[in-house]
């Protein structure tokens, strides 16, 4: 369907052509070239300096190298938070390990650290040890890392953030992204910052970034001809993709700003209605870029839902989607064990994700207050 208004489309910040434009000029076009070092510098800056960024085609791609580089092989077990986009998970599947689900807390949207470590013991009980644990910052909400943090260290298992939502949302004054053993991020069209497609893998090391870049760049040992020793993916970012990264870069801060003022005015919004609520930060340590503004129903006498306001939206050509489906739900991972209880189910069946790119204009929301309004009244 065309829609006048999407939810999360590309925004162009306007410097994008001068970079594409030289690497076009220098011929520097592939995998290789001056961008993507500047690229991965500006994001490792703007990650606080600490850790180090490599750039890939996407990021699935870079959650993939995560695992590899967390040692994740054939039958292992690896967690994974349920309520995510599907991306997060497919990776376990390209390593032929098997992932184990688990709930989130009511907070955060995000994984539960005492189901997490639940299922922990119970994994031990049952012989095996998982080999990484996945948590995602899901909408741009950071979860509950030093709690997260806390059972991955006890256990010992590397812990992979998935910020592939949240550039630019933080913890305790820490970026997402920059927090555990591994972060990711993406680069898609549908991101807070766009290269076409893309993605990064962050790591805490020089030395698992070289290893990631081996990788991504077909596993060509040191030799005079081609020497293979072990697997290797065609994963690196192109020096164009990374030249529009570099001109996002530049207007990043704003679009945060755009997103967030995007939330405050669907918390306005909505106000008034006690059995819809804004999903929001609950104390200040979690700073959320709100990537999306998603809603919950809670029961209501004047029968309204998500899904009704999703079609009456629809019906106006206003693009707004349902939060992301559980994967311990999804056809795909039928039998993968899950643990905890119906809370991300319950944030699927009442929440609705609505228009929130940093591109919003202020007619944009005039039409889809109205649209909102007109639905909400009895
Ligand atoms: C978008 C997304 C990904 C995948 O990123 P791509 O760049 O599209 O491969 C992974 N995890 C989450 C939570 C996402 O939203």
């Amino acid at each position: 369907m065309n829609y006048k208004i999407r939810i999360s489309p590309p925004h162009m910040g306007g410097e994008e052509l001068k970079y594409i434009k030289e690497a076009l000029a220098t011929n520097w076009v592939a995998s290789s070239g001056r961008h993507i070092s500047d690229f991965e510098k500006d994001l490792e800056s703007y990650l606080g300096g600490q850790r180090h960024v490599v750039a890939v085609s996407s990021g699935t791609a870079a959650i993939h190298l995560a695992l590899i580089l967390a040692g994740v092989q054939h039958d292992d077990e690896v967690i994974c938070q349920s309520l995510t986009f599907a991306a997060s998970a497919f990776p376990i599947l390209y390593q032929g390990a098997k992932p184990i689900f688990v709930d989130s807390e009511q907070d955060t949207w995000n994984l539960c650290p005492r189901v997490l470590e639940e299922t922990i013991q119970d994994r031990l009980l049952k012989g095996k040890k998982p080999k990484a644990i996945i948590v995602v910052h899901i909408f741009g909400m950071p979860a509950k890392m030093d709690e997260i943090k806390t059972v991955s260290k006890k256990y010992d298992i590397p812990l992979i953030g998935d910020a592939a939502e949240a550039l630019g949302s933080s913890y305790k004054g820490h970026k997402c992204g920059s927090l555990g053993d591994f972060g990711i991020l993406s680069f898609n069209g549908n991101k807070v910052i766009t290269t076409s497609g893309g993605g990064a893998l962050i790591c805490k090391e020089v030395k698992q970034k070289d290893r990631a870049i081996f990788l991504a760049t077909q596993a060509k040992d040191e030799a005079l001809w081609y020497a293979h020793s072990t697997v290797g993916y065609n994963y690196r970012m192109s020096n164009i993709a990374a030249g529009m990264g570099r001109g996002q870069m530049e207007t990043l801060s704003a679009y945060i700003e755009k997103r967030r003022a995007n939330h405050l005015f669907y918390k306005n919004l909505f106000e008034p209605f006690d059995y819809i609520q804004v999903f929001s930060e609950t104390n200040a340590e979690h700073y959320a870029n709100h990537w999306l503004t998603c809603i919950q129903f809670s029961p209501n006498k004047a029968n309204k839902s998500a899904m009704g306001l999703l079609q009456a939206l629809g019906r106006q050509g206003i693009e707004s989607k349902p939060i992301w489906r559980p994967m311990h739900l999804q056809p795909l991972f039928k039998g993968c064990p899950y643990y905890g209880g119906k809370v991300a189910e319950t944030l699927f069946e009442n929440g609705l994700c609505l228009p929130s790119g940093s591109g919003l204009t202020d007619s944009d929301k005039q039409m889809i207050s109205n649209v909102i309004l007109e639905y909400l009244k009895t």
